[in-house]
């Protein structure tokens, strides 16, 4: 039976990291999307729009929310009607090792109909990459196996408004007309999370996510039939499931972490109230994304994306 976490301190470390507060003002797909978008080189409300298939309402909700997040800036292009366009300000371009961290995984594991690029290509060393995560103080690179995690509930975040510019929900139906869509969002994100730091089994879910039994159920269920948790009988208890990371899931890490550590440094300025060290080298993990060619980070405009 694997040991039984301190449900009460891993549902106050959720709660008050920076992955579920991040994820509360833009992890919905539709917010992910637009981001994605954006570092596509999509500019205009048309473009983004034909690209995503996304409703012309939720278009518009969603750039104006990332533009009062100071992550994208309107420019007018056309003064009658008033046309703008939508740039990715200094702070947006920080979320690109999250961006790449997705796209990698999404190529992996996501759906194949997906409009992503098909080749990431490295201007400066002139190779085709695999985005990998690295580790800033030392350089090495990382993988989840790499990390150990300390939970230490950071107060500072309880203060944060939960509720505050929180992302509209995202209906089931809405999910599957997208071209440029995601098959993850916030609660599987925390989902992932919470078993990650040990919660295998329903009850303990419950407590520590604090959703109803019926939306947990019918999410733990959509997530075995999609391959991000394997549900097994436990050995001990026959009448207990037991869920697990597959793979797939165990992959999404790249991308939690990196979230996360965009979310902690460049928009609450707090440090997240789960903690990753690299074992490697003892210090506080910040992550980096190199190319996998050539070992350098990558930066936004050294990047072309082929067969997009
Ligand atoms: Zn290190
Ligand atoms: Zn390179």
């Amino acid at each position: 039976m694997p040991p039984i976490p301190d449900l009460d301190l891993t549902r106050d470390a959720l709660s008050t990291s920076t992955l579920s507060h991040g994820l509360h003002l833009m992890g919905d797909r539709w917010t992910v999307a637009v981001i994605l978008g954006a570092f596509l080189g999509v500019r205009r409300f048309d473009e983004w729009q034909s690209r995503l298939g996304i409703p012309r309402q939720t278009l518009t909700e969603r750039l104006k929310a990332l533009t009062d997040l100071g992550l994208l800036r309107a420019r007018p292009y056309q003064e009658r009607p008033p046309r703008y366009d939508y740039h990715l300000t200094r702070q947006g371009l920080q979320l690109y090792n999250h961006v790449l961290m997705m796209w990698a995984w999404e190529r992996r594991w996501g759906s194949r109909s997906l409009q992503l690029p098909q080749r990431l290509v490295h201007a400066t060393c002139g190779h085709a990459f695999v985005p990998r995560m690295s580790c800033s103080a030392c350089g090495e690179k990382v993988g989840i196996r790499d990390l150990t995690f300390t939970l230490k509930v950071n107060e500072a975040l309880r203060a944060v408004p939960s509720s505050r510019q929180r992302a509209a929900r995202l209906s089931p139906e809405e999910g599957t007309q997208m071209g440029l869509g995601l098959r993850v969002d916030r609660w599987t994100l925390l989902i992932i999370s919470a078993v990650f730091l040990g919660c295998h089994y329903f009850d303990q879910l419950s407590h520590v996510l604090g959703i109803g039994s019926s939306v947990l159920t019918r999410r733990l269920a959509g997530m075995v039939d999609s391959g991000l948790l394997l549900c097994q009988a436990d050995l001990n208890d026959a009448r207990r499931k037991i869920y697990r990371l597959t793979p797939a899931s165990h992959d999404l890490f790249g991308y939690i972490i990196c979230f996360s550590s965009w979310a902690s440094r460049h928009h609450f300025n707090e440090p997240s109230s789960i903690r990753p060290v690299h074992k490697g080298c003892g210090q506080p993990f910040v992550p980096q994304v190199i190319c996998s060619h050539c070992d350098e980070a990558l930066q936004p405009w050294e990047v072309v994306a082929e067969g997009a």
